[in-house]
């Protein structure tokens, strides 16, 4: 369990994430460093499922530092690409020099799609919580939406300009910061994981 005062490390190197994660635990009274802050390398990514993966970045970065551990595996996944990118949504980013950028990623999925069509699609997010006396606990947390084309929104994360959560009209880029946080896949998850805290 976690109290008050409390260290735990969001086993993350991707500042978008850490931003996201930090924001909803804020007024958790937890102290919150990042896996890039104690220079712990992310794990492979060997897992073939968002489950696996979120599972084996908390427990091997747990192992590394002895401390409660908060892993995020999430994803973009279009129904009409059986899923892609899903599991492989920040390797979709990455160009043959190994920098990632997400244009580069859109142009894929976009090359693949008619944009004169509607594409279903949801993004996923999995947090597990691993402890150092061995117990590990994973939470899901799903939006659905559809691709937008072009892409659009200035706050750049990943694929939030491409994405647009069901009942509304902007990619979760246009949105304000809180109400992607209020109904993103990340909060979902999280919901559930405060539920098992309490
Ligand atoms: P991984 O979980 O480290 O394998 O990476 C997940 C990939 O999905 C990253 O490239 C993220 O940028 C992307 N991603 C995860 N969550 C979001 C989100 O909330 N918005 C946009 N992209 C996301």
């Amino acid at each position: 369990m976690l109290h008050k005062g409390d260290t735990l490390v969001i086993a993350s190197h991707n500042q978008g994430k850490i931003r996201e994660i930090q924001k909803l635990l804020d007024g958790f009274e937890l102290k919150l460093i990042s896996a890039t802050d104690l220079n712990i390398p992310e794990p492979e990514e060997t897992g073939l499922t968002f489950v696996e993966n979120s599972i084996l970045k908390a427990t091997e970065i747990m192992k590394a530092c002895q401390l409660p551990c908060l892993a995020d595996d999430s994803g973009l996944c279009v129904d009409a690409l059986e899923g892609a990118p899903g599991i492989y949504s920040a390797r979709w980013a990455e160009k043959e020099d190994g920098t990632r950028d997400f244009n580069h990623a859109f142009h894929k999925i976009f090359s693949m799609l008619d944009p004169t069509k509607s594409y279903a699609a949801h993004m996923t997010c999995v947090l597990t919580l691993a402890f150092p006396e061995g117990s590990a606990h994973s939470f899901e947390g799903i939006v659905e939406g559809q691709i937008s084309f072009p892409a659009r929104g200035e706050y750049t994360f990943g694929y939030d300009p491409i994405f647009t959560p069901h009942g509304y009209s902007q990619t979760f880029a246009e949105m304000d910061r809180d109400l992607k946080s209020s109904l993103s896949h990340r909060r979902r998850a999280f919901d559930k994981l405060i539920h098992f805290l309490r």
